[in-house]
């Protein structure tokens, strides 16, 4: 059941302020801003250790050790130093998400900032950059806005860390990823992003952290991290909001 909260216009939400606060998920009265109710809370899937120290896959056991990778980082180490996310992409988690994607939940970006921080708060030093996977600035116009950009905002805010929400540019467009495999998807983003001639000189050196909402093949966070090594950056981490397990 959806809370009348999760259709209101922005005026209406503005005077929401003023009135109890209510589940991201299910609309019921919990105390909180930006909170989930006690019932829907458990059903999120949280990322917690174990995972794999490079790409952040959530692991069934234990290794017992903190460095331990998974078969595919083992096979071949990605272009970023590593990748955490906040929850796992599933059904409980995937209608969140898509309302915040294509519902204009864009209130949701503070929580969901929150979550994010939580799952890798060291990685936010002083001199960090954040910077969003960039959508092309026609796709742009078609949804109004880059739900990366809008976390990574949020997640500068949070932190007091730099931002460069347009630090990457997506220069070309690429079609829609949805069906395609890892390969696929590589083929399909390789070339399409450049740093923005503005940053070229500040992201030298810089310890960058690369956001998005969604971690599917890596694909598109691998081609990121590799453009913005080339640029000069010293390192790259990758954290996005959810990721498929
Ligand atoms: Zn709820
Ligand atoms: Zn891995």
């Amino acid at each position: 059941m959806l809370s009348k909260a999760m259709s209101l216009s922005w005026p209406e939400q503005l005077l929401d302020i003023l009135l109890p606060h209510r589940c991201q998920q299910c609309g019921m009265l919990v105390g909180q801003a930006h909170a989930l109710c006690p019932d829907c809370w458990p059903k999120m899937h949280f990322i917690v250790p174990p995972y794999c120290a490079g790409c952040g896959l959530p692991f069934p056991h234990d290794y017992g050790s903190d460095d331990t990778l998974c078969a595919r980082c083992l096979a071949e180490s990605p272009p970023f130093s590593a990748a955490r996310s906040a929850a796992v992409y599933d059904d409980e988690s995937k209608a969140l998400i898509l309302r915040f994607k294509h519902g204009d939940q864009l209130y949701l970006a503070p929580a969901f900032a929150s979550w994010m921080h939580r799952a890798a708060p060291e990685w936010f030093t002083p001199g960090s950059m954040i910077i969003p996977v960039p959508l092309h600035r026609t796709r742009i116009f078609m949804r109004r806005y880059n739900q990366a950009a809008l976390l990574a905002r949020a997640l500068a805010k949070l932190s007091g860390q730099i931002c460069a929400l347009d630090g990457l540019v997506r220069h070309r467009r690429t079609p829609s990823q949805g069906a395609m495999n890892r390969e696929q998807r590589l083929k399909n983003v390789t070339g399409a992003f450049r740093v923005h001639s503005r940053w070229q000189e500040k992201i030298k050196d810089r310890d960058v952290i690369l956001v998005d909402d969604v971690l599917t093949t890596g694909a598109t966070a691998s081609v990121c991290a590799k453009t913005l090594m080339r640029a000069g950056a010293r390192d790259v981490k990758v954290l996005t909001l959810m990721r498929v397990a």
